[in-house]
């Protein structure tokens, strides 16, 4: 709730119940019906408009980002904005990384963009997922 007070933003009891969904899950990345799902259980009272208010909040004040992931979207509780994505084919989690290299990626060919954000999402297996060697 802390970085709820350093953002400016007044505690709310539905603004408490949509943040403590994303410390609930361990800083995960979720879709708003599970952010839905898992404030409704701390309030039962909350409806899915509110939670999408809150959400819109909480990513105007930079405490949140919005990724998408195969057609969804996704919020992102990570506050490092640096750090890219690495989606495993075989068990879908997302996991935060650190790419190198980033900085220097350019549109080749185009002068006329200004690129101002990169972000990079990588695929494949992660260590769980690899077979045994
Ligand atoms: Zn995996
Ligand atoms: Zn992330």
């Amino acid at each position: 709730m802390e970085t709820l007070r350093k953002a400016g933003l007044r505690i709310t009891p539905q603004r408490r119940a949509v943040w403590s969904a994303f410390e609930a899950a361990g800083n995960e990345h979720l879709t708003a019906d599970e952010v839905f799902g898992r404030a409704r259980d701390e309030l039962p009272e909350l409806s899915r408009a509110t939670v999408y208010n809150t959400l819109a909040a909480l990513v105007d004040r930079g405490l949140l980002r919005m990724i998408e992931s195969r057609g969804a979207v996704l919020y992102d509780p990570n506050p490092d904005p640096t750090h890219h994505h690495f989606r495993c084919r075989r068990c879908d989690r997302l996991y935060d990384v650190h790419v190198e290299g980033v900085e220097g990626l350019k549109i080749s060919g185009k002068q006329d963009f200004v690129v101002e954000r990169k972000s990079v999402l990588l695929g494949g297996l992660c260590p769980e997922c690899l077979p045994a060697k």
